[in-house]
Order: C-alpha cells, then sequence, then structure tokens
C-alpha cells in the first residue's frame, strides 16, 4: 500500500501583496500543466489569507491553503490574535503549529502547541505539528529523547481520531534556513522512530496512515533523495517555497517519490 506525498510551503514573513499575488499566480500556472497526486499547500502570512483561499478554492485548483499560526484562544478579547473559527471561515484548510521559530521568538511551549492544535481540529483544520532538535542536542546524542518528550506533549495528548487529522513535520532546528539538510538516513531515521512512537500510542494503522514530512532546508536538488526514504511523506518547505521554479521542482520530486515507493 502507498500513499501520495504533501509538500506545504511556508512561506514565513515574506512577500509584500504583489509578491505574494505573483507568486500564486505562478505556482497556480505551472501546476495547472500537472494530472497530480501529490498534496501541495501554501501557507502565506496571515494577512494574505484570501488571496491564497480565493486560489485554492476555484473547482480546477492544485493547492490547498493553510496559515502559519493559530491562536490557543477562543474568540474574544485579544488583541492581535487569529482563532482557529476565522481561519474555517476564510476556508482555510490547514495550519502550521509549534514552529520553531514560533517557540524560540514567541514563548510557544508544548502546552500552547497542543491548546492551538485542539483549536483547529475541533473547526476541522489540519495542524502540521512541527517537531525537532537543536544542534547541541543532536551533538549529544539526545535527539531523539527531545523529539519523544515533543510527541508525548502533544500528539499523545490527543484521541484517536484527532490523531488521524495530524501532520507531523520534523524540522531538526539546525536545519532550518541553513542551508545545512539532515542527510536522507538522518531523516529517515528519526522520522521511523517518530511512526513507531505514533504506533505504540496510536496503533499501526494510525500509524501508517499518519502523514510525517520533512522541513530544513529542503530544495530542489535534495528533495528527491529525502522524500525516496521510505518514512518521509513529503516537506515542509520554508524557504526554496519563495521561488516558483524552485517549489514545482520539490512538488515534482515529491511526485517522482510517490510513484516509486
Ligand atoms: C521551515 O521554516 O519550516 C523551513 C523548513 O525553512 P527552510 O526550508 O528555509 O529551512
Amino acid at each position: 500500500m502507498s500513499k501520495s506525498k504533501i509538500v506545504i510551503g511556508n512561506w514565513k514573513m515574506n512577500n509584500s501583496f504583489d509578491e505574494a499575488e505573483q507568486l500564486i499566480t505562478d505556482i497556480e500556472e505551472s501546476l495547472s500543466d500537472y494530472q497530480l497526486d501529490t498534496e501541495v499547500v501554501l501557507c502565506p502570512p496571515a494577512i494574505y489569507a484570501e488571496l491564497v483561499t480565493d486560489h485554492a478554492s476555484l473547482e480546477d485548483s492544485k493547492f490547498y491553503a493553510g496559515l502559519q499560526n493559530v491562536s490557543e484562544y477562543d474568540n474574544g478579547a485579544y488583541t492581535g490574535e487569529v482563532s482557529a473559527s476565522m481561519l474555517a471561515n476564510m476556508d482555510v484548510d490547514f495550519c502550521i503549529v509549534g514552529h520553531s521559530e514560533r517557540r524560540k521568538y514567541f514563548g510557544e511551549t508544548d502546552d500552547i502547541v497542543l491548546k492551538k492544535m485542539v483549536q483547529l481540529l475541533n473547526q476541522q483544520l489540519i495542524p502540521v505539528m512541527c517537531c525537532g532538535e537543536n544542534i547541541d542536542e543532536r551533538k549529544s546524542g539526545n535527539h531523539f529523547d527531545v523529539v519523544q518528550k515533543q510527541i508525548e506533549a502533544t500528539i499523545y495528548k490527543l484521541t484517536p481520531e484527532q490523531m488521524e487529522r495530524t501532520i507531523i513535520a520534523y524540522e531538526p532546528i539546525w536545519a532550518i534556513g541553513t542551508g545545512e539538510t539532515a542527510t536522507p538516513a538522518q531523516a529517515q531515521e528519526m522520522m521511523s522512530f517518530i511512526r513507531s512512537l505514533i504506533e505504540r500510542k496510536f496503533g499501526t494503522e494510525v500509524a501508517f496512515y499518519t502523514y510525517i514530512i520533512y522541513g530544513g532546508s529542503c530544495n530542489a536538488s535534495n528533495a528527491l533523495n529525502i522524500f525516496s526514504q521510505p518514512d518521509v511523506d513529503g516537506g515542509l518547505i520554508g524557504g526554496a517555497s519563495l521561488k516558483a521554479d524552485e517549489f514545482i521542482k520539490i512538488i515534482e520530486a515529491a511526485e517522482t517519490a510517490g510513484k516509486e515507493n
């Protein structure tokens, strides 16, 4: 049994409105030539949500709309926040949570990550939950422990039904935006470990169907080797998702890898 891959573009805090519109149009035009099995998700800054949902809602659209963050709270007096019900209202389907940049710069703890995931799941959105170790944790050999703790504090608190609607992104922090990618073997080793953690808690079938994707300096040159690993179900792409040509090549790699395994 095989499953198609997923490629998610995380634009972070980049692009003017015009640049965002151009990028979406370029990706849309390029993808119109393809008959894709790979799922594609674009996660622009929240203020451009409508831009991406407008395009994603077109009948022949080849991508889904996602965002990069959501409030842990319901609606109400939380100045500056955007709730999961607002995302649902805007027809956003996916949302990244627990990205290492949010953990580092905005104090997002595992508790907060869990609350955000539950908010999204309650609104029928798909959380893309990021986990991963920093360079010191990798060098000291603690990377498996670190990731296991993150999974236990978040994913393990979900019901099986919620787990089935959740994507896990393994993003070694030392590889994010650094140009240094995990080797395919390093990615496979960790992602098979994560799948074994899911299996232990939720059983073999849920573990098989759970999407576990890789993020960290993934680009057109290394994507195929990484995506061809048996436990790598696709990629969360930062910098390389800002260039339509490069992003399309990564989608092509996912498509090829999806047909191989
Ligand atoms: C990310 O931000 O999720 C990411 C993987 O970034 P980059 O591809 O730029 O390393």
